[in-house]
């Protein structure tokens, strides 16, 4: 993989919000893991690199700050491509399909956003939930209170101390929350937003995208996609 610069000599540099399991979080040593972590970490072996994390908020990672700053080299954070992303980060090819969900904390009866009229509803700052969220609440001039917290732990805080009536946020984060958590929470709608994720690195990287783009499409053909899914997202 001769000629991909990388911002720190023998390491591949990557920026990540935590927490964001099962796409990225700590596990009980410390250590950074998940399902990004373990496709970045094929990346990085492509290169004959090791991968170092560097977490740091989402707001800097999408708007391309981190990556424009040579904080890292790539960015790996369960982000959907958007094409207001586009403008500020180059994309790889879509490794993650995804949509929004609604969690309750199990018991309660809404199914609905409109049965949230008057209530409190927790999103994550920064995201394609939150933008869903707002644009709904627009459009149909619906009358609830959008709490927008700086992180998913923090989102999932409250509501699983009922300072909210319900959140959103991307559906493989609240199956694995319910997975970590049994009985807690459940999902109650989801809202079909055909989102796909996708590794960025700094515009006109194109050594770097190609060798994340290779990477991508070798794991697809070989299985080794299929086990690190198998691995963090389940069936
Ligand atoms: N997929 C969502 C987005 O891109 C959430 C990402 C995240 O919170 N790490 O906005």
């Amino acid at each position: 993989a001769g000629g991909v610069k990388l911002v720190k000599s023998g390491v591949l540099t990557t920026c990540t919000h935590l927490p964001y399991a099962p796409f990225q979080s700590k596990d009980q040593s410390g250590k950074v893991v998940g399902f990004d972590v373990a496709l970045i970490d094929l990346v990085a072996a492509k290169l004959k690199v090791t991968q170092e994390i560097v977490d740091t908020p989402f707001e800097g990672i999408k708007s391309g700050t981190d990556l424009n700053a040579g904080k890292c080299d790539v960015a790996a954070a369960g982000m959907t491509i958007t094409d207001e992303r586009k403008k500020v980060l180059d994309f790889s090819k879509p490794y993650f399909d995804a949509t929004q969900a609604l969690a309750v904390l199990t018991g309660k009866q809404v199914k609905t956003l409109e049965e949230l009229a008057g209530k409190r509803l927790g999103v994550q700052g920064g995201t394609t939930g939150e933008e869903y969220i707002n644009a709904q609440v627009k459009a149909k001039n619906l009358t609830i209170e959008v709490v927008s917290y700086k992180d998913l732990a923090a989102l999932q805080q409250a509501l699983a101390t009922n300072q909210i009536e319900a959140a959103v946020n991307d559906l493989p984060v609240w199956n694995e929350y319910i997975k970590a958590n049994p009985g807690k929470v459940v999902v109650a709608a989801g809202f079909d937003t055909g989102e796909q994720y996708g590794f960025a690195v700094k515009k006109g990287n194109a050594e770097l995208l190609k060798a994340v783009d290779e990477a991508i499409t070798a794991a697809r053909s070989d299985g080794t996609y299929d086990k690190i899914y198998a691995t963090w997202i389940g069936e």
